[in-house]
């Protein structure tokens, strides 16, 4: 394994990272977005997300079947069980100039945010393992899947008393685990290749289950399912599109 791709994922991590600060940018000229804006932010992440999520596995199963497919399983349960602990483990002291409940609503959505960029840097890291052709891809499909997550987190935080810079400051915090997990990640496929399947996988598995879990009931919050339908089947399309494209 070369050093340099090792900084290589870093720095393409990094980026996704910094995606997400994008978000927050339409906060420098409003203040407030229509509530429809975060269903749509999260429809549009939940397809790209989940268009990855298949990208990550067919690659898997291209290696082999069997270790992808346990993979999954374990991603699965490895993010069930931490989604269960998180809840039970809030610190309001961050937010402390909100109101109690909204320090608490802010603070757990920045830890689920966390730990779910945490999986997506897994994501990141296992699929330059791949190859660079899945890596950028997977890279892309993150970052852009990181602007309406950023949005969405700013939608929920700039109405509530806080400035777009520290929205998007906190965007971008919640996402550092992406480049942060993305490097160990890439180098224990690259050290233990027969592995490689079994990474694919547990990213994928704990992504789809993301995306059900957290971005599709957000995005019904605030939008019809007709809409959030619409948005999400044209994402998954362009990100396929895209994915054969780069080839
Ligand atoms: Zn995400």
């Amino acid at each position: 394994m070369q050093p340099t791709a090792t900084v290589q994922v870093f720095l393409f991590a990094l980026l996704t990272a910094l995606a997400t600060g994008v978000g927050a940018l339409p906060f420098v000229f409003v203040k407030d977005l229509p509530r429809r804006w975060l269903g749509a932010s999260n429809a549009i992440a939940a397809g790209l997300m989940l268009a990855a999520s298949f990208g990550l596995l067919y690659e898997g199963v291209d290696y082999d079947l069997l270790r992808t497919v346990a993979g999954a399983v374990i991603g699965l349960v490895f993010i069930v069980l931490v989604r269960k602990l998180l809840q039970r483990d809030e610190h309001p002291a961050v937010f402390a100039q909100m109101t109690d409940l909204d320090a608490r609503k802010a603070l757990l959505i920045v830890g689920v945010m966390t730990m779910h960029s945490f999986t997506e840097g897994v994501g990141v890291g296992v699929s330059f393992g791949g190859g660079i052709e899945l890596g950028l891809f997977i890279t892309l499909a993150i970052a852009v899947h990181n602007i309406p997550e950023g949005l969405a987190t700013s939608l929920v935080l700039v109405p509530r008393g806080v400035s777009w810079s520290r929205a998007a400051f906190w965007s971008v915090f919640s996402s550092l685990p992406q480049p942060l997990m993305a490097v160990p990640a890439f180098i224990f496929v690259e050290t233990f290749k027969p592995l490689l399947p079994y990474g694919l996988g547990f990213a994928a598995g704990a992504m789809i289950w993301m995306v059900f879990s957290e971005l599709v009931p957000d995005a019904l919050d605030e939008a019809s399912s007709n809409l959030v339908a619409i948005i999400l089947t044209l994402s998954v399309l362009a990100m396929i599109a895209f994915q054969v494209l780069i080839r």
